[in-house]
């Protein structure tokens, strides 16, 4: 019978090794949740890095895990700590990332970190060979698995392949700088339908096949070989339901259920009734735009002094990717920004920024999401950014103000959230004022067709449009 597969870098399940013995716990993810409806039954299979490297696996253990995988549908790909190293840290998060995301000084070309990262796509395809047949469906995830495509199709014609990138696709001149374009374009064109977040990054995909392979585009298809590669977007949404009816609970608590943060955050409003929180969630990422909103910040209670003692923004930076230099340097830049505007604006009674370093828990991002009056979200690139979508869905009363970036894939659905340039120090000034005065009627007009939008267009509409669209397509028997 044809099987659907699955194939991420990690996934979506957590391993945890203690002395009783190896227990698989699945992950929480969007994408996890998205994907429960293609992933379910006998029928599907996901393939992916269990997150352990080899030497991190006690002796003996091997057979153990995968039969603790194989009860959540999991296949997994064993990487050692040199391949891990090369393909994840060096190759995806030290070329492919800062480069797609436009952070072309970031970008490291070393030729090491490329071969491992081809190696390692290798070893998946081989995974995928030994458990795939011909009129299987397979779905690839995200840039870490670029060259996969190809080499799956080379070995086995006769399956269905899609490819979602889950990060931005960069323009032309940016991606021709990678030493390695070619063989990446190549490697996507394994598939038959190739999907992107916006029209945007699917424009800039399409441009660099037209001018880098030579091969005919025509619209949104690409006729590679006797196949046709169609290309697409599909904006990947939230599990609405999950973020609204947690903030539904939560709305109604008794007190002693609620949490030390929720505690906090209810103190600080009765102690400043007409104050304003805003809140800003990013993983600690130089693509967030951190330091530039930190400053931007700094340049508000400048131009507006009256909020002093009044707004208050919260920063709840979630440690990422710790050993890759840059995200180093980060921390510290902003760990100092922190102090400094901390030392030079607080009072007795008030603290401007509260700084978390850390990540929570759900339900105390709800708690953020709930409590804040306005949800500021400024990266300088963004393949989506979920976190605009996941405030606006936890607002049940369908006040809050949503300030996004322009350069977050969100913000080509999200129209009616007060869009700005993370680089515009003056309009993001203003734009903040415009938030704080911002009549409740207004906020909730907005709000209320956000909420409309992301309760239809939710994760697992992305997940069932993106496999309808692949199982559509006229991929064999084109001439010549
Ligand atoms: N998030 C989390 N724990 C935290 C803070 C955030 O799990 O402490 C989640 C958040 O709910 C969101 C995701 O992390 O789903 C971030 O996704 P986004 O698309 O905004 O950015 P990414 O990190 O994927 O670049």
């Amino acid at each position: 019978m044809a099987k659907t597969i699955i194939i991420s870098n990690r996934l979506p399940v957590q391993l945890q090794i203690s002395k009783e013995g190896i227990t698989a716990l699945p992950s929480v993810g969007g994408l996890a949740t998205g994907m429960k409806s293609v992933h379910s039954g006998g029928d599907s299979v996901w393939i992916g890095w269990s997150g352990l490297t080899d030497e991190e696996i006690p002796e003996g253990k091997e057979k153990e895990i995968d039969k603790a995988l194989a009860g959540h549908g999991s296949l997994q790909v064993p990487l050692s700590k040199e391949e891990v190293d090369g393909f994840y840290f060096g190759f995806s998060n030290r070329t492919v990332w800062p480069l797609f995301h436009y952070f072309l000084e970031y970008a490291e070309f070393e030729l090491k970190n490329w071969e491992i990262y081809r190696d390692v796509n290798q070893k998946f395809a081989d995974v995928v060979l030994e458990h795939s047949e011909d009129g299987d469906t397979i779905w690839v995830h995200d840039y870490q698995l670029m060259l996969l495509p190809d080499m799956i199709r080379e070995k086995r014609p006769e399956v269905t392949i899609g490819f979602f990138l889950h990060i931005p696709f960069p323009s032309f001149e940016i991606f021709r700088t990678l030493p390695w374009r070619k063989e990446i374009l190549m490697g996507l064109l394994g598939s038959d339908l190739i999907g992107f977040h916006t029209y945007d990054y699917e424009r800039h995909f399409l441009s660099s096949v037209r001018r880098l392979t030579g091969i005919e585009v025509s619209y949104n298809e690409i006729y590679a070989d006797n196949r046709i590669v169609r290309v697409d977007s599909f904006p990947m949404g939230i599990d609405y339901k999950k973020w609204h009816q947690a903030a539904l609970k939560h709305d109604s608590p008794k007190s002693s259920e609620q949490s030390d943060l929720q505690k906090r955050l209810d103190s600080h409003r009765e102690l400043t009734p007409e104050g304003k929180l805003l809140l800003s969630i990013d993983r600690l990422d130089y693509t967030k735009g951190i330091a530039k909103r930190l400053h931007a910040f700094k340049y508000f209670l400048d131009k507006y002094p009256e909020y002093k003692e009044k707004v208050r923004l919260i920063i709840l930076a979630v440690p990422s990717r710790a050993n890759v230099p840059q995200y180093q340097l980060l921390k510290s830049e902003v760990d100092e920004l922190v102090g400094r505007i901390n030392g030079e604006f607080a009072t007795v009674s008030w603290t401007p920024i509260w700084y978390f370093y850390r990540s929570v828990p759900f339900e105390n991002l709800i708690d953020l999401y709930t409590s804040s009056d306005i949800a500021w979200l400024t990266p300088i690139r963004d393949g989506m950014n979920l976190v605009a979508k996941e405030y606006i869905a936890s607002r049940t009363d369908q006040t809050g103000v949503l300030i996004l970036s322009e350069m977050a894939g969100a913000a080509n659905e999200m129209n009616e959230a007060l869009l700005i340039n993370p680089n515009n120090f003056e309009q993001i000034a203003d734009t903040i004022y415009q938030a704080i005065n911002m009549p409740i009627e207004e906020q909730q007009a907005r709000n209320s067709l956000l909420q409309n939008r992301l309760e239809r267009y939710n994760v697992e509409k992305w997940a069932n449009d993106f496999m309808t669209s692949l199982k559509s397509v006229p991929s064999k028997g084109v001439a010549n």
